[in-house]
């Protein structure tokens, strides 16, 4: 059986680094190989904040992300949570498939609620990763290239298809999670690199907002350069960051660097990050807000049409 890929992003910002190396690049890799599909979650926007803020700008500027990595919507069907009815409806007998302990005890939600600014955790932070099951498998997809972050939310997911199947009989496949090059890439503060921690370089940066970023990046006072996870993280994750943008290994990054301290690091990670993503920002230039509209508007009606599938089908299967 051949895979069907699913992944997504919310649009609470502009894509990252993280993104970039955690999903973006297996997205491109796998695009005309398998079907994808890939999801603006407008919906779980609210998860973490009262309302869903500048919703329009932050989709366009999604979607002109992906265009600028290179991914082409006649190969890939990009589609919004609020314009497949049928996908949300999927939640509702999947809720009834997970318990309130199971979903308490995810780490990715806890974490979520510690660097929430809300003052109240709302029963949408708690069920978001069962709606997620519903992203994935409305279309059954079978490979989810994401970030290690999404790993308890793709066990809610496979929990939910196998506990379906069983109530049920078999319609849904069980997916499987597909890491990138840095399934956690840290931020200049040495937390998870986040579009809502301002702690990250975005793909849509310019040359001198990015080399800003990185001079205030923190480091420490050895002037020997060494790659050290354990003990140096900040200094470990520059050369990671540079390591990454120009494919070698971190540890050979230090040893050119030796004993040229921080601002010499500082430097090789800005070359290496604008060099990275000058091609990126290029084809972001070439594409506009109407491109955006039209990708969004032909994916959204090919997303529906599969969900319609789907959802017959399990109201079939559930006796409705
Ligand atoms: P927000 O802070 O608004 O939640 P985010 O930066 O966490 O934004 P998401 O839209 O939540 O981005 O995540 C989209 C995808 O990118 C997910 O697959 C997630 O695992 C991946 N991802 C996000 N941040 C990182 C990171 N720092 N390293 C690797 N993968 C990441
Ligand atoms: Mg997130």
């Amino acid at each position: 059986m051949s895979d069907v890929v699913l992944t997504g992003d919310r649009p609470t910002g502009q894509l990252h680094l993280g993104h970039y190396f955690g999903t973006l690049a297996n997205r491109v890799a796998l695009q005309g190989v398998h079907p994808m599909y890939v999801l603006i979650a407008d919906y779980q926007v609210i998860t973490d904040r009262d309302t869903p803020g500048e919703i329009q700008r932050n989709i366009t500027e999604l979607l002109l992300d992906y265009l600028a990595v290179g991914l082409d919507p006649r190969q890939v069907t990009i589609f919004q949570h609020s314009a497949v009815p049928e996908l949300n409806q999927l939640l509702l007998p999947f809720l009834s498939l997970v318990s309130v302990a199971e979903l308490s005890r995810n780490p990715t939600v806890k974490d979520e609620i510690a660097h929430s600014s809300q003052s109240a955790v709302s029963g949408l932070m708690f069920t978001y990763p069962v709606h997620q099951a519903a992203d994935i498998l409305f279309c059954k997809g079978t490979l989810v290239p994401v970030g290690k972050d999404q790993l308890p939310h793709l066990e809610v997911t496979r929990l939910v298809a196998r506990r379906f199947n069983e109530r049920y009989g078999p319609v849904f496949p069980e997916p499987q999670a597909m890491m990138g090059a840095s399934p956690m890439l840290r931020g200049l503060d040495g937390g998870k690199m986040s579009k809502s921690r301002g702690n990250a370089i975005t793909l849509a940066a310019t040359e001198d907002e990015t080399a800003a970023l990185i001079r205030k990046a923190r480091t420490d006072a050895d002037r020997l350069i060494t790659f050290d996870e354990e003990r140096r993280p900040e200094v470990a994750n520059l050369l990671m960051l540079a390591g990454l943008c120009l494919g070698r290994p971190p540890q050979e990054i230090a040893e050119e660097i030796g004993d040229g301290g921080a601002v010499t690091l500082k430097r090789v990670v800005t070359d290496a990050v604008n060099d990275f993503l000058a091609p990126i920002r290029k084809r972001r230039r070439e594409h506009g807000e109407a491109d955006a509209r039209e990708v969004l508007a032909e994916g959204n009606e090919r997303a529906r049409e599969r969900a319609i599938a789907t959802l017959d089908e399990v109201r079939a299967a559930m006796g409705f």
